[in-house]
């Protein structure tokens, strides 16, 4: 690629709305931004992370990326003071690690050795778990004990999904990071809802009664349905430890917003979530929010967008197991061949959400 030639002005898919805060993150230095998106200065074709500490660019010769490579393909190259393509070779040392980790019994690690059998330096081996994970490798042979937390890497799980799926990264930067990334708050919540206090109101749409129940720190479920019981009595299965009560008012400006989606209105508000998720669950509904209004995907698309082409069928469970219909729009994923496929709310009401985004979008 020749570096000297910028191609295109603007990155794909980043909405001004997200670009908004990608540039507010980039004037905060957010560290929690970091990897999540890159910036490039078209007047200098260095890319950065957002937490770079060099003076701020210009708004107007600022690109964003949302990945690296993707700067890289535009022929930008990594700014020598933040180096940000070296997040990923981190990413990679420390796999490397943890699986030799997973595979190992002793009680304690030795830094030393692993390093040498890693090939690298006890410090670079040190500082790359630190930015990655916000774990020591000491912490984390302690998180390795966890029978789950083994199984999980042995299986071929990601070592940031299995840090989130065990819990172990509530405290690491890839928990901050990925939470920055998907606008949603930390699932501190255990299995169940234990400890969660849910408020729900029912209100009338065009795809019959729509169940809303949120905490105070955002939205949690979003059912369709005919009856109000069964629409409760689903949210309580979904959450049995949670603290449940009817709150007709508490959550008004969420329920309206939610309601004039599923009129095929484009979105109006945020709607924050607050969600129990797997890493990969998140990475999927945040890839569904992506799709624009009127359009469909199929689920080999989503899968080849997060970058995980063979997750197809992983890909359509966490769609099937969207709690929150509508604000993550599952609706509008689709079979290759054109077939509807499965909606947890009945396949009449996908097809007329779909039938009227489409119109919507056709005349606005
Ligand atoms: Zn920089």
């Amino acid at each position: 690629m020749n570096a000297t030639t910028i191609k295109t002005p603007s990155s794909s898919n980043i909405t001004p709305a997200v670009a908004a805060r990608y540039w507010q993150a980039t004037l905060a230095r957010d560290r929690r931004a970091d990897g999540s998106f890159v910036l490039a200065v078209r007047s200098t074709h260095i890319y950065c992370r957002p937490s770079c500490p060099a003076r701020r660019p210009l708004r107007r010769n600022v690109t964003f990326f949302r990945t690296r490579e993707e700067a890289e393909r535009q022929g930008y190259r990594a700014c020598l003071r933040c180096r940000p393509n070296e997040i990923a070779a981190s990413v990679a040392l420390v796999q490397r690690a943890a699986v030799h980790l997973a595979g190992g019994n002793e009680e304690a690690v030795r830094l030393g050795p692993l390093a040498e059998d890693l090939g690298v330096t006890e410090a670079t081996l040190r500082r790359a778990f630190l930015q990655i994970t916000g774990l020591t490798p000491r912490q984390l042979a302690e998180a390795l004990r966890i029978q789950r937390f083994k199984k999980m890497l042995r299986a071929g799980s990601k070592i940031t999904d299995a840090l989130y799926e065990t819990g172990f990264g509530s405290s690491s930067r890839v928990y901050e990071r990925s939470n920055a990334q998907l606008g949603m708050t930390p699932a501190t919540y255990q299995k169940g809802g234990k400890g969660m206090k849910l408020g729900y109101a029912i209100a009338k749409s065009p795809v019959g009664k729509v169940l809303v129940a949120a905490t105070d720190r955002g939205v949690s479920a979003v059912y369709l349905g005919e009856a109000e019981t069964a629409l409760v009595s689903e949210l309580r299965k979904e959450y049995p430890l949670a603290e449940i009560a009817e709150a007709p008012d508490t959550y008004q400006r969420w329920v309206r917003e939610i309601v004039q989606r599923t009129e095929g209105k484009p979105p109006q508000a945020d709607l924050p979530l607050d969600l129990q998720a797997t890493a990969f669950q998140r990475r999927v509904w945040q890839e569904l929010q992506r799709i624009p209004l009127g359009s469909t995907r199929t689920y080999s698309q989503v899968a080849r967008a997060l970058g995980k082409p063979r997750a197809v069928r992983a890909v359509a469970k966490a769609c099937a197991t969207n709690p929150v219909s509508i604000v993550v729009p599952c609706h509008r994923v689709v079979r290759s061949d054109g077939n509807l496929a499965g909606y947890r709310w009945g396949l009449a009401r996908k097809q007329h959400l779909l039938d009227q985004e489409r119109r919507a979008s056709a005349t606005a």
